[in-house]
Parts: structure tokens; sequence; C-alpha cells
């Protein structure tokens, strides 16, 4: 079934009323139409260099949860990455985890600036107009980006349940780790299995940092949300340190004042 016109940028329940933001890069594995005559492999579709498996499921019950915006692109990262600057070698791959992209071999800058203008450039504006709108109405916001990474990647196992990844801005960050590793089951990744030096840090910088938002990066491996029980689990784990998180970021901010 062709599915032309199916727009590329998702948003749910964008008049929200809760105090968060949230944006999931990596939802979807799918192949618009427009980009099906590049013949993605379809067992690569399937895996974790397609997309960010569970991060979805667990955006959308924190989104229902904290009644928070959730924007998404509905498109796979290796159409393009929408969590990548344009520059940045890692927008359009030609391998990831040690795997050929032939798809995107060879593409003419007449098809990249396509997928940059269909896809990145209508997403990031979509983020922007949510967040516009809601800095008009007077709301406070914190934008969460939620992520899933692979438990092996180029050979090596990474030890974190979660990672938390941040900047300059701290903020949100460090109330997340505080409360995470009062768990001592967890192993709880600082800027791990990424740092923004990695350049995944594009999104959450480029919506929050000029606005002074408080913003974070949530990465959960995803062997620990690889079904309902796991997504709900680290869903409301994470909804109940968020919403402590509120008043204490609204009192660091009066005292800084
Ligand atoms: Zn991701």
């Amino acid at each position: 079934m062709s599915d032309a016109g199916r727009s590329v940028v998702m948003v749910e329940n964008p008049d929200g009323a809760g105090s968060f933001v949230i944006v999931c890069d990596h939802a979807s594995n799918r192949i618009p139409a427009e980009y099906q005559s590049f013949e993605f492999a379809n067992d690569a579709l399937q895996t974790h260099i397609a997309w960010d498996p569970g991060a979805l499921p667990v955006a959308r019950h924190l989104s229902a949860t904290l009644d928070a915006p959730l924007l998404w692109p509905d498109v796979s990262r290796l159409v393009l990455d929408c969590n990548r600057d344009l520059d940045v070698r890692s927008l359009i791959v030609t391998e990831s985890d040690g795997r050929p992209v032939p798809a995107n071999v060879g593409l003419s800058d007449d098809e990249r600036s396509r997928r940059i203008e269909h896809v990145h450039t209508r997403y990031h504006a979509a983020i922007d107009a949510c967040i516009k709108r809601r800095t008009a109405s007077g709301r406070a916001m914190t934008l969460i980006a939620i992520h899933s990474y692979t438990p092996v990647y180029l050979g090596k196992s990474r030890p974190w349940q979660i990672g938390i990844v941040f900047g300059e801005d701290r903020r949100m960050a460090d109330l997340l780790i505080g409360e995470l590793k009062s768990d001592p089951s967890l192993e709880v990744g600082i800027n791990e299995p990424y740092s923004p030096a990695d350049q995944v840090y594009y999104t959450v910088e480029r919506h929050s940092g000029p606005l002074g938002l408080p913003a974070v990066m949530i990465e959960i491996r995803n062997d620990e949300i690889g079904g309902d029980a796991g997504q709900r689990g680290w869903a409301d784990r994470l909804a109940n340190i968020l919403v402590a998180a509120v008043p204490r970021l609204m009192q660091a901010k009066h005292a800084a004042a």
C-alpha cells in the first residue's frame, strides 16, 4: 500500500498542559514511499542502526503521564538522522555499527538537499513551533529527548542500563543522575554511552540552548525496553523523577535570580 503524502513529522498531544516537551528523534524505522527506490535492506531496518527500538513507547507513556507534547519524525534515521547538524558526516550514513548502507552511497547533492528539506527542516520547524507557542503562553518548559541504544556496539558491551547525556546545562541531568544512582542495582552512564562530543546532542542543544530551557537527553539500553512491562516501568520511573524535579528547578531558578 502506498503511503505517499503521509507526514514525516508526528506531533502528539500538542496542547498537553504539563511543563515538559518530549522529542524522540529515532522513533521510527519507516522508509517513506519517496525513499523506497533506494532499496534500504530489510534486515537492516529491523536493527538499531535504523531506529531506537523501544524508545517511542517509552516516550508515549511519558507524554501521557506528564501531559506533554511529543514530537517525532516518522522516518528511519537511515534516510537522514534528525539528531545531527547538517554538516556532520553521520547525517546520512553510508555505514553504521560496522555495517554498510549501500542505499546511501553516491547520493547527489540534490538528493541530500531534498532529504534535508523534507525531513530535517520540517521536524525541527515543528519543534520550534511547539516551543514558541508554549513560550508565548508563558509556560515553563523542560525539553526531554528519549533514545535507546544497543547493548553491544562495535563488539563492545555497554554496562549501563541508562545513560544521561547533557551539555553545559546540567540542571536536569544532575537531578536525574542523583535519583537514579540511589538505586544500587543500576549502572548509570554519565555522558555515556554518548556525549555531546560525539555530535549526538544536536536536537536538545538546538532547541533548548538559545532559550536557556532546562533539558536532557535520556538513553535507555534497548534490552531494558524490549516489551511493554519494561517500557512502562522505565517511563513510570522517569516520570516520577521528572515531576519531582520541577519544583526543585523552580527553586534553583529563584535562588539564582
Ligand atoms: Zn537515538
